[in-house]
C-alpha cells in the first residue's frame, strides 16, 4: 500500500488528509446515508456483487439515488483497490445524502456524495479465535424493525453504538442484542449462530437483523457439508443450552463464541462443526 491512502469521493482520488466533505452532509447530521465493509483477499473484493446489491437495496430502502449505477460502484471500488496497491485490507464504500440544510427534508440535498476507503483490516485478537470470545447480553435492544430496519445498513449506527457500550462495560468485545419480543437478534457487528445436537440454528431476517453476507455464506457451507441449518426464532435460553456457538461478519469471518452471560456455553472452547466451518471459510476466501 502507498503510504498515503488514496480516498475515492465522487470520482475523485483525494489524500487522505484532504478528502473531505461538507459540515452540511445529512450523512453527518442525521446519519442519513449508507455504507458497506467488503474484505480485500488476495487484491480480490470478496463477495462483491453482494455487497453492492445490499448498499443499492440499504439506499433503495432510504429513497437515496445512488449517483452512480451498480456496474460503476463495482469498477469504482475495484479501481481504489488497485490504486492504493491493497492486497489484504478492508473497504468502505459510503454513501451521504449529501449537503443540504439544517432541516430533515431530504429533497434540500441535490447532491449524495460517493465515497470510498481501502484500509487495514481490524479483527479481534488472534487468541480469541483459538480459545473463544465472551458476550454479553445488553440492555439496548436492537432497533425495532418498524422504525429503523436493521436490514439498512445505514450511517446511523447508535443502536449498535450503545449495544456496544453496555458490551465494553461488562469487560466484552461483543454484545449480544434481543429483538422486541426478547428473541435474540445479533451482535453490535456480527451474527450469531448456535449448534445444538449438530444442528446449526441462525435467528431468521425477521428477527429483526442486517442480512449478514457471511451468516449467508456460511449457510451455504453449511448446507454444502450436509450439516442442517434452521433460521429460527432463539431465545437466551438456547445460548445457554447450546453446544457452540460462533458469529459471523465481514471483519470477523467467523469466530467461536464459548462464554455468554459469564455462562460456559457447552464444553467451553470452539466446537468441531465451528471449526469445520471456519476451515470451510478460509478455503472459500483463498479461492
Ligand atoms: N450485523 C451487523 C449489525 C453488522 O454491522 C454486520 C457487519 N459488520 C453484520 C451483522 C455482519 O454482516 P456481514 O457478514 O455482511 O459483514
Amino acid at each position: 500500500m502507498s503510504a498515503t491512502p488514496k480516498i475515492y469521493i465522487n470520482g475523485k482520488y483525494y489524500d487522505k488528509p484532504d478528502a473531505k466533505i461538507s459540515v452540511y452532509d445529512h450523512g453527518l447530521l442525521y446519519g442519513d446515508g449508507v455504507f458497506e465493509g467488503i474484505r480485500i483477499y488476495n487484491g480480490t473484493a470478496f463477495k462483491l456483487k453482494e455487497h453492492v446489491e445490499r448498499l443499492f437495496e440499504s439506499a433503495r430502502s432510504i429513497k437515496l439515488e445512488v449517483p452512480i449505477a451498480q456496474p460503476e460502484m463495482v469498477k469504482a471500488i475495484n479501481d481504489t483497490i488497485a490504486i492504493n496497491n491493497k492486497r489484504d485490507g478492508y473497504i468502505r464504500p459510503v454513501v451521504t445524502r449529501g449537503a443540504g440544510s439544517l432541516g430533515l427534508d431530504p429533497r434540500k440535498c441535490a447532491d449524495p456524495q460517493v465515497i470510498i476507503i481501502v484500509d487495514d483490516i481490524t479483527m479481534y485478537p488472534a487468541e480469541l479465535y483459538e480459545t473463544g470470545m465472551e458476550i454479553a447480553t445488553v440492555a439496548t435492544i436492537r432497533n425495532h424493525p418498524n422504525a429503523t430496519n436493521p436490514r439498512i445498513k445505514s450511517l446511523n449506527y447508535l443502536n449498535n453504538i450503545l449495544a456496544k457500550i453496555e458490551g465494553i462495560q461488562a469487560g466484552c468485545l461483543e454484545s449480544l442484542m434481543l429483538n422486541h419480543k426478547g428473541e435474540i437478534a445479533e451482535c453490535s457487528g456480527d451474527n450469531i449462530f448456535l449448534v445444538k445436537h449438530g444442528v446449526l440454528r441462525t435467528p431468521p431476517i425477521d428477527a429483526g437483523i442486517l442480512e449478514g453476507i457471511t451468516r449467508n455464506t456460511v449457510i451455504g457451507l453449511a448446507k454444502k457439508a450436509e450439516i442442517t441449518v434452521e433460521e429460527i426464532a432463539l431465545t437466551r435460553h438456547d445460548v445457554f443450552v447450546a453446544d457452540e456457538c460462533f458469529l459471523t461478519g465481514t471483519a470477523a469471518e467467523i469466530i467461536p463464541v464459548t462464554k455468554c452471560d459469564a455462562r460456559t456455553i457447552g464444553a467451553g472452547k470452539p466446537g468441531p462443526i465451528t471449526r469445520q466451518l471456519r476451515e470451510a471459510y478460509h478455503q472459500l476466501v483463498r479461492e
